[in-house]
């Protein structure tokens, strides 16, 4: 396949540049003190909300100048229909306004509102409800959470026990969340609950917006091995939701809720980050300060090693491409982006190795200053735990390959 850019494409793209050049605040700096601020190749769009709702009034103010700039071209959320805020991009624009946001290393903004939430909105939504929550949300200006696992439903969502009751014009809600990414900066979250315990298990769950301000709503931040709280757990106790809030038809969130971990997985970009993080660790080598940290014998099977990274890089971009083009025609990406998940998480796990290895014991030192590259390897070695984690385990993704890739028996 040609993935060469077509004329329109790259004028697409040199356009994209000099916005990006023109438009990103030049004082939106990172807070060092923070796991999630700026982390400007964060491909999913988490981080800027935590800028966004920083303490500092001049990282919040400088977040917030970057989204109103990106809304004001519609690249908040471009892939959205221009009458929701969108600028009706194609798969293909998208990708490459992704592409060069990462090179330039500024972020992408509101990554769960216009990646995960928007999208099932569209499918599922009515006309008020779109007209109500997606405008605010292409401006950078209403944030949500993605409020699926429990203690005791991951990979087996299906299972999941927060009740979803009917009274009348609205339903009450009691249960627990867990690691809800980001959910003690949403204004909103989408809540996948049971709501007919008799049903067979997934046709007794409906998915409700739910204002995170409710009476009943307690959200309390989780710490993770980095010592940031990138995510939460959330507890409702008899909280009151509005009937009119139900995204699509009742007892059938299941196939509104499948269609966002498509959406999440499908996430594309994640290779200039990689690309970028490998070309850092090349760099060190020749770089006086840098270099000090590299282990003194380094050898032909490290520098093989990162060929191999490299290499893995390329596939990964291949994969994220062929996964647009499929979207570009008109289809809809499945187990493809199980593929693009699966491959990225364990990318991710051996670029950690890889920078590991490199530096030997210098890659434990954890402050960012006075350690090889910032720390940015033994950061990105503590988060890989995670990678294959989130959005779905490895585990998960290869089930999904093997059966609607491959067309392998359940059992
Ligand atoms: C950083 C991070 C952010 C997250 N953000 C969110 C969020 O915003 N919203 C949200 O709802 N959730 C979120 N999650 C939760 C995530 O979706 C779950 O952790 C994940 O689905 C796994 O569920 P679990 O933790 O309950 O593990 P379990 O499902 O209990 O799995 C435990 C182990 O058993 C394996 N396993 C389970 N079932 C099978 C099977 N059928 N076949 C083979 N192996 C199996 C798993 O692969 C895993 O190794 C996040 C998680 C992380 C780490």
């Amino acid at each position: 396949m040609d993935w060469k850019d077509t004329a329109q494409q790259a004028a697409f793209r040199t356009e994209v540049r000099e916005f990006i050049a023109d438009a990103f605040p030049d004082d939106y700096q990172p807070d060092h003190q923070s796991e999630q601020s700026l982390e400007p190749e964060d491909v999913a769009g988490y981080n800027w909300t935590v800028d966004a709702r920083s303490d500092d009034a001049d990282r919040q103010r400088a977040a917030r100048d970057w989204a109103e700039a990106l809304a004001q071209k519609r690249w908040v959320a471009p892939h959205w229909p221009s009458e929701y805020g969108g600028a009706g991009l194609g798969p293909i624009e998208e990708l490459i306004l992704q592409e060069e946001m990462m090179r330039a290393g500024v972020p992408t903004v509101n990554g769960i509102g216009v990646n995960l939430f928007g999208p099932t909105l569209l499918q599922y939504g009515t006309e008020e409800q779109k007209e109500e929550h997606l405008p605010p949300t292409a401006r950078g200006e209403r944030t949500w959470a993605q409020c699926f696992s429990e203690p005791g439903a991951g990979s087996d969502l299906a299972s999941l026990s927060t009740r979803a009751v009917r009274d009348g014009d609205e339903y009450v809600v009691n249960g627990q969340k867990v690691w809800t990414s980001l959910a003690q900066y949403a204004d909103w979250l989408f809540v996948l609950a049971r709501s007919d315990p008799d049903a067979h298990r997934h046709r007794g769950l409906t998915l409700l917006m739910v204002d995170s301000a409710s009476p009943g709503v307690t959200i309390r931040p989780i710490t993770d091995i980095r010592g940031a709280a990138p995510f939460a757990e959330i507890f409702f106790e008899e909280v009151r939701v509005p009937a009119t809030n139900r995204i699509g038809e009742e007892h059938r969130g299941w196939y509104a809720a499948m269609a966002t971990l498509t959406f999440e997985r499908a996430g594309i970009g994640a290779t200039i980050k990689y690309e970028k993080a490998l070309s850092r660790l090349i760099d060190s080598l020749d770089d006086e300060d840098e270099s000090r940290f590299v282990r003194a014998d380094w050898n032909d099977s490290l520098r093989h090693e990162i060929a191999r990274r490299h290499t893995e890089i390329s596939v990964l971009a291949n994969i994220a491409r062929f996964t647009v083009s499929k979207q570009a025609a008109g289809e809809v990406p499945e187990y493809e982006a199980s593929v693009n998940q699966l491959f990225s998480a364990e990318l991710h796990q051996r670029m950690a190795r890889t920078g590991a290895k490199m530096f030997g014991e210098s890659s434990g030192l954890w402050q960012r200053e006075g350690a090889p590259i910032g720390a940015e390897f033994a950061h990105m070695r503590l988060d890989a735990v995670a990678a294959t984690l989130l959005a779905g385990t490895a585990e998960i993704q290869r089930n999904v390959i093997a059966t609607r890739g491959l067309g392998l028996p359940r059992r």
